[in-house]
C-alpha cells in the first residue's frame, strides 16, 4: 500500500444524487482510494434498503470515468464512523458542503470526529453551483408528489425511486 491516501465518503445516500456523485468524482483528485460508505442510518428511516443504497451507488460508480485509476469501493457499516474509518485503514473522512444548511452539522460532526480521533481528518468540498439545492430528501418529496426528478438524480435511480414509492404506497400523485 505504502503512502496510499485512502479517503472515506460517508453518507445515507437515500438514493445517491447527482449531488453526490459529483462529490464522488471530484474526491478522486484528492485521495488515490476513496470507500464510499453507507450507513444503515436506521433513525432516518431510509425509504431503500442498505443493500439497495450499495447496489444503486456501484452501479453509477461503474458508470464513471475514472481516468486517473483511483481505486472506488462502496462498503455499508453501522459501526461508529471513526472505527469505520480505522478498519479501511482511511486518513481522510471526505464531505460535501451546501452553502450554509450543512454547516453547523458538519463543523458539529467534524469536531466530534476529531475528539474521537485527531489523526484523520475531514476535507470538505463544496457542492458545485448547479447542485447546491439537491437533497434526498427534497428528491423523494418531489417524486412522491409527482414532480420530476430527472434533473437531481440519475435516470437509473429516478427509475428506482419512482418504482420503490409506487411499491411502498407513497406514490400520492402517479404522475410519471
Ligand atoms: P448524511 O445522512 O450523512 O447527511 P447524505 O447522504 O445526506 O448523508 O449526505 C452525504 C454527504 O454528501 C454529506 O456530506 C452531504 O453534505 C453531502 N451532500 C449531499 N447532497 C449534496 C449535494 N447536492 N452536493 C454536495 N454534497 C452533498
Amino acid at each position: 500500500m505504502g503512502d496510499r491516501r485512502i479517503g472515506v465518503y460517508p453518507g445515507t445516500f437515500d438514493p445517491v444524487t447527482n449531488g453526490h456523485m459529483d462529490i464522488i468524482s471530484r474526491a478522486t483528485r484528492v485521495v488515490d482510494h476513496l470507500v464510499v460508505g453507507v450507513a444503515v442510518n436506521a433513525g432516518k428511516e431510509p425509504l431503500f434498503s442498505l443493500a439497495e443504497r450499495v447496489e444503486m451507488i456501484e452501479g453509477q460508480v461503474s458508470r464513471m470515468t475514472n481516468g486517473d485509476g483511483t481505486k472506488i469501493e462502496v462498503i455499508p457499516f453501522s459501526q461508529l464512523l471513526m472505527n469505520f474509518v480505522g478498519e479501511v485503514g482511511a486518513k481522510v473522512i471526505l464531505r460535501g458542503l451546501r452553502a450554509v444548511s450543512d454547516f453547523e452539522y458538519e463543523f458539529q460532526m467534524a469536531a466530534m470526529n476529531a475528539r474521537l480521533n485527531d489523526r484523520v481528518e475531514t476535507v470538505f468540498l463544496m457542492a458545485s453551483e448547479n447542485h447546491q439545492f439537491i437533497a434526498s430528501r427534497f428528491v423523494k418529496e418531489v417524486a412522491r408528489l409527482g414532480g420530476d426528478i430527472r434533473s437531481f438524480v440519475p435516470k437509473e435511480i429516478e427509475r428506482m425511486t419512482v418504482k420503490k414509492l409506487r411499491e411502498t404506497g407513497d406514490l400520492v400523485i402517479d404522475e410519471h
